[in-house]
């Protein structure tokens, strides 16, 4: 038996445009963030799964009712930070600023307490595994940040990726469950989110993970509200100030956005239909009870 996780990194997408093009932090435009999370709720209920929320602190606070409705629908929310910083560029002290004001603000709005945490960019590596301690002095128990391959701008190289607990040098313990990779042609591709889902023809979206199902390997989906929009993604309508690029900036960032973007929700929605779905929580409780204590870095004690 294999388990699949859709999880989705929850961020308005003018809201993170406008910081990183114009460095503000600004309200997201009407209706954007809404309908995407519509689409998502209406396809798990459609498909009877529960799937996990990592909810951007900076968006919660402007949209508290949406993560109280994301929650009501009975699905898990955990953080995905403050701030949208990739967490690398951070000190010890600012990233657990970041951490802690989303807890913070997170769990105030649900009344619940939160269980994990997706970096932005997956940035924990090995410079900062110091981020996980942090998790943990903040009471979560579980990280979905580490991408078992090094990639041009995150991973960690020979990081396991299996779902595992590990020793901390605060003494204390966290469940990694690592994002998914797959093996073909003796390397490893990562498959299973993002842009990969949206380039990836769907038959082969399939065909990965029947071969998951195969293995009885498990799976880690990350997805983001803007991939499942119906609507075309226009810069200029969810970010204002970018109007005032160029006619040429904006059809170029328009069409990056836009590429294959409305194959993804048929893709997940058969993803959806003919897999098992667990949450992270769910997962993580699983490798608490299951799991043997293992080091940093996956060595077996
Ligand atoms: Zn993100």
């Amino acid at each position: 038996m294999s388990y699949s996780t859709l999880s989705i990194d929850w961020e308005d997408f003018g809201q993170l445009f406008g910081m990183y093009h114009f460095d503000e932090i600004t309200e997201p435009v009407k209706g954007s963030i809404e309908r995407q999370t519509d689409i998502m709720l209406n396809m798990l209920d459609e498909t009877n799964s529960k799937a996990t929320f990592f909810i951007l602190g900076m968006l919660a606070k402007y949209r508290p009712q949406l993560v109280k409705n994301i929650a009501a629908r009975g699905h898990e929310i955990g953080i995905h930070g403050q701030n949208h910083k990739a967490m690398f560029t951070l000190t010890p002290d600012q990233a657990r600023k970041d951490l802690k004001e989303s807890v913070d603000i997170v769990s105030n709005i649900t009344g619940q307490r939160i269980h994990g945490y997706r970096a932005p960019f997956f940035s924990v590596n090995e410079t900062n595994l110091y981020v996980l301690e942090i998790l943990t002095d903040l009471g979560l128990i579980y990280d979905s940040s580490i991408f078992p391959k090094k990639m041009p701008r995150y991973g960690i190289e020979g990081f396991s990726d299996k779902d595992a607990l590990y020793d901390l040098p605060n003494g204390k313990q966290i469940v990694e469950l690592p994002l998914t990779i797959a093996n073909y042609f003796n390397r490893t591709w990562p498959v299973a989110g993002g842009g990969y889902i949206r380039l990836m023809p769907k038959m082969l979206v399939n065909k990965v993970f029947r071969d998951f199902k195969k293995q009885g390997k498990d799976s880690m989906i990350y997805m983001h509200p803007y991939e499942f929009d119906t609507k075309f993604i226009s810069v200029a309508d969810n970010y204002p100030p970018s109007a005032g690029y160029s006619k040429l900036k904006v059809l170029a960032l328009n069409l990056r956005w836009n590429l294959f973007r409305n194959s993804v929700r048929g893709k997940i929605l058969d993803l959806l239909k003919q897999n098992q779905f667990v949450t992270c929580l769910q997962k993580a409780n699983y490798v608490k009870e299951n799991g043997n204590g293992t080091e940093l870095l996956g060595r077996k004690k």
